[in-house]
């Protein structure tokens, strides 16, 4: 497994391995995702599944995205995290969620710039905001 990866949920009873690097990695900010990973974006990292096998029952949640495409969201049934997704769009493509890969130090470096540089694009927003009387 020179190019592939592996994780798993925070128990430990849902894991997954795949044979592939992830093809892109993406963040979304809509209400949905963050409301089902609990932060200010979710983080995905997209493989096919003919390279991800996966051990452990899920549970299932499906919503709607934006788009009109069926969003079906894998949580592990014991503790709950959310460990991939598919979307009616690409079925084959899954996405996978970043925090349950094991050994991503560079992966989480990279998540974690994305944080900060969405943190200074809200602070750039709030100074465009603000009227022109308000700058110093
Ligand atoms: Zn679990
Ligand atoms: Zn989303």
């Amino acid at each position: 497994m020179t190019e592939g990866f592996r994780g798993q949920c925070l128990c430990g009873a849902v894991a997954f391995e795949s044979s592939s690097k992830p093809m892109f990695q993406a963040n979304c900010h809509c209400d949905d995702c963050r409301r089902s990973g609990g932060s200010v974006y979710a983080s995905f990292a997209f493989v096919d599944e003919t390279n991800l096998k996966i051990s452990g029952d899920t549970k299932t949640y499906e919503s709607l995205s934006d788009a009109g495409n069926t969003m079906t969201r894998h949580f592990c049934p014991t503790c709950g995290s959310h460990v991939y997704h598919s979307n009616s769009k690409a079925p084959s493509r899954l996405g996978i969620t970043p925090p349950c890969i094991l050994c991503m130090r560079r992966a989480l470096a990279s998540q974690l710039w994305s944080l900060v540089l969405w943190f200074l694009h809200l602070g750039n927003r709030r100074t465009e905001n603000r009227r022109p009387e308000d700058r110093s």
